[in-house]
């Protein structure tokens, strides 16, 4: 697949705008070329456009070139960098399964870009044949969540693997909650697929949802792309410096992980043994789907308590269901007794 064929025409067209540093190629000393004041605080200086340092940094850790790399003020900003360079509006149309994450959806309507929406299936797979009925020359992107919120139901290899060979435009692979199953990443498919960009974040697993960081991952000339069109310094440097703190030490997002992991299976077994719970999904990610009979009362019920979960109720095979982030083991007790008060209410 040619990707550049993909592009928007005026994207094709464009000179990326280009700083005064990007310009100097010596070995420069004194910088007097940016207009910003020039005595060190250590953040008086304009941010590496590229995060130089925190590309290499996150390439080494997840084993692929830095070139493959782009980083951006969270995912969303890499989904609506995407949804701008390859979606003409009010002329194409990007894919969304739902139910699904809202901001797919959102950043195509401020784009003015049509979301064509083929609902999953009842075991929360994707219907392959119908998106692919669907497809045509101007559905740009194809979002796939994986594992999917609110469902934290993991998409078929196979499923997803139809999807990146036989869908005629970019697939968005959102991996935003991967590190809950970090072996079931595709990540390496990028090698073998030039439309595929897989996304991830410091925001759940990392514990960094403040500093707003989000990856993309896709062959060198798509990311090539992206940095094309983002804003200049999109990612500041206290982001920069906090991401390559946390990101020097793995091992403790992954221990911080085990807990909730942990945590997520004895929340999961306790809330199926309520009275009012109908079901509890299984999940791959730091949260719960959970049917209960009413679940607009338990919602207020919980909300009364200062205790807030996502009412999921209104999205489509989500009906009476409401989607419980996994939190502290102290704050799992809590919400606990507070089910149990409602129980026994
Ligand atoms: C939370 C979440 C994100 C994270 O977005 P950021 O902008 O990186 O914080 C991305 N995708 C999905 C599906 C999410 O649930």
């Amino acid at each position: 697949m040619n990707i550049e064929s993909l592009l928007r025409p005026n994207i094709r067209r464009l000179k990326p705008y280009s700083s005064a540093r990007h310009e100097f190629a010596g070995e420069a000393r004194i910088f007097l070329d940016a207009n910003e004041n020039p005595f060190d605080n250590g953040l008086n200086r304009y941010p590496d456009p590229v995060a130089t340092p925190l590309r290499r940094r996150i390439a080494a850790l997840k084993g692929v070139p830095p070139e493959q790399v782009f980083v951006g003020n969270g995912s969303d900003e890499a989904i609506d960098l995407l949804l701008r360079l390859f979606c003409e509006p009010r002329r194409d149309a990007v894919v969304v399964l739902p139910p699904t994450y809202g901001m797919y959806a959102v950043s195509a309507a401020i784009a003015d870009v049509e979301v064509v929406r083929v609902p999953l299936l009842p075991d929360f797979e994707p219907d392959v044949e119908a998106i692919l009925a669907r497809a045509d020359a101007h559905t740009r992107l194809l979002f796939l969540c994986r594992p999917n919120n609110p469902t934290g139901h993991l998409f078929a290899e196979r499923q997803v693997k139809k999807l990146i060979e036989a869908f005629p435009g970019i697939v968005v692979l959102d991996e935003a909650y991967i590190d809950f199953c970090p072996e079931a990443s595709l990540l390496p498919w990028i090698a073998d697929h030039p439309n595929l960009v897989v996304l991830q974040t410091l925001s759940k697993a990392w514990g960094l949802a403040g500093i707003r960081l989000g990856m993309a991952f896709a062959q060198a000339p798509l990311i090539g792309w992206m940095n094309a069109v983002k804003p200049p310094y999109n990612v500041n440097q206290l982001t920069q410096n906090a991401a390559l703190e946390a990101l020097a030490r793995p091992e403790r997002m992954r221990e911080q992980v085990a807990v909730i992991v942990r945590e997520r299976a004895r929340l999961a077994e306790a809330l199926a043994a309520l009275p009012f719970v109908q079901r509890v999904f299984p999940s791959q990610a730091n949260f719960l789907l959970v049917r209960v009979d009413d679940p607009r009362r338990l919602y207020d019920f919980l909300a009364e308590k200062g205790i807030v979960v996502r009412d999921r109720s209104r999205q489509p095979l989500c009906e009476g269901c409401l989607r419980i982030t996994v939190g502290t083991p102290e704050e799992n007790a809590a919400l606990l007794d507070a089910l149990n008060a409602y129980a026994n209410s």
